[in-house]
């Protein structure tokens, strides 16, 4: 999975989180906003653990554009190479 790949799982699942914790807490279904809620924090936890440079496992942080080069070990990111597959 490339770190676009990742990043668009990441604001999918977060922002289908609020969706549907929101329309849940609207339709007053609370297991709707249970399961909005496991979303976010579903989203939260991958940021966590896999958000990280593929060459020294940093974590990158928030998302930002124009973000070519690692903070920590200076190695390029390619945000469209698949780890641990490269060709
Ligand atoms: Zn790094």
């Amino acid at each position: 999975m490339s770190l676009n790949q990742k990043r668009i799982l990441i604001i999918a699942m977060l922002a289908g989180g609020m969706f549907v914790g929101i329309a849940g807490a609207l339709a007053e279904t609370y297991w709707l906003v249970v399961v909005g809620a496991a979303l976010m924090v579903g989203s939260l936890l991958f940021f966590l653990s896999k958000w990280a440079c593929p060459h020294c496992g940093w974590h990158l942080g928030r998302f930002r554009s124009g973000m070519d080069y690692c903070p920590h070990c200076g190695e390029r990111l390619d945000f469209n190479e698949r780890i641990g597959r490269k060709s």
